[in-house]
């Protein structure tokens, strides 16, 4: 069944097309990795979704209902939740306290504080603690737990690894396997190519604002998403190999 469905988007910043003509649909449980170089407009695909940033035409619909022109505060009610990118916490609230802002969508569900807790164990013992104190990993895992508090349709993770070290990272990841198991619909935007490839189950690439590659994870090699990164593939909105 699909969940949210993306039809001929194109997003500006200004003069400039970040996001060109992107189409694509998702399914329940579908874990997306989007994927591309820096500026490749996958941020900006990222916040249309979310109504962080309005499309200028094109439509977006979830679970069939049209969301192209609803705001954000609404999306999230309607069950779409974004973490941006850059862990943002509330610095001066708990760990707790953040989880619970993440309730005030209105909507029920399976997520609740002890099952983010159960999902980020590391969490647990910083319950209490303000957010400005923990990691950079503790704090990503806040700012995931508080987004899964919305019981979202649909979770959006902008670069959840951007500066975290390896170690943490492979943490965060494992985390987000626990989200993979339960079923969660994920789109996940990812720098690290090999990191999104191992968890996700459909693979977009975009370059210049334009999806250059889009395929079943397991049906595509690294070789051709590397390919479409820079590129240099031969199919796709037509773009040639040099
Ligand atoms: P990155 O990995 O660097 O975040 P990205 O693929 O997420 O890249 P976007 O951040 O969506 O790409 O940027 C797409 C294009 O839009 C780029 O050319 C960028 O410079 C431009 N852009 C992004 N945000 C703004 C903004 N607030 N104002 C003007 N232009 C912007």
């Amino acid at each position: 069944m699909t969940i949210l469905s993306v039809q001929n988007l194109n997003v500006h910043h200004g003069l400039l097309q970040a996001v060109r003509d992107v189409s694509f649909d998702l399914a329940k449980g579908d874990v997306l990795a989007l994927v591309g170089a820096n500026g490749a407009g996958k941020t900006t695909l990222l916040r249309s979704l979310a109504g962080a940033h309005l499309a200028a035409s094109g439509r977006i619909t979830l679970n069939g209902d049209d969301m192209t022109a609803v705001p954000s505060h609404q999306r999230i009610a309607r069950g779409i939740a974004l973490v941006p990118e850059g862990r943002r916490v509330f610095s001066q609230m708990t760990v707790e306290e953040n989880l619970l802002l993440g309730k005030s969508s209105g909507r029920t569900g399976e997520w609740t504080v002890n099952r983010v807790f159960d999902a980020f164990p590391n969490l647990l013992p910083r319950r209490h603690a303000k957010t400005g104190h923990l990691s950079g990993g503790e704090q990503q895992a806040t700012a995931i737990g508080r987004a899964l508090m919305s019981n979202p349709d649909i979770l959006l993770l902008d670069e959840v690894s951007l500066g975290l070290s390896p170690l943490v990272i492979d943490r965060v990841y494992a985390q987000l396997q626990t989200l993979l198991t339960s079923g969660t619909t994920m789109v996940l935007v990812e720098q690290d190519l090999g990191r999104a490839m191992a968890v996700a189950s459909r693979v977009i690439c975009m370059l210049e604002g334009r999806v250059v590659l889009d395929k079943p994870a397991k049906g595509v090699t690294r070789d051709q998403v590397t390919k479409a990164y820079f590129g240099l593939h031969r199919e796709g909105t037509g773009r040639a190999a040099s």
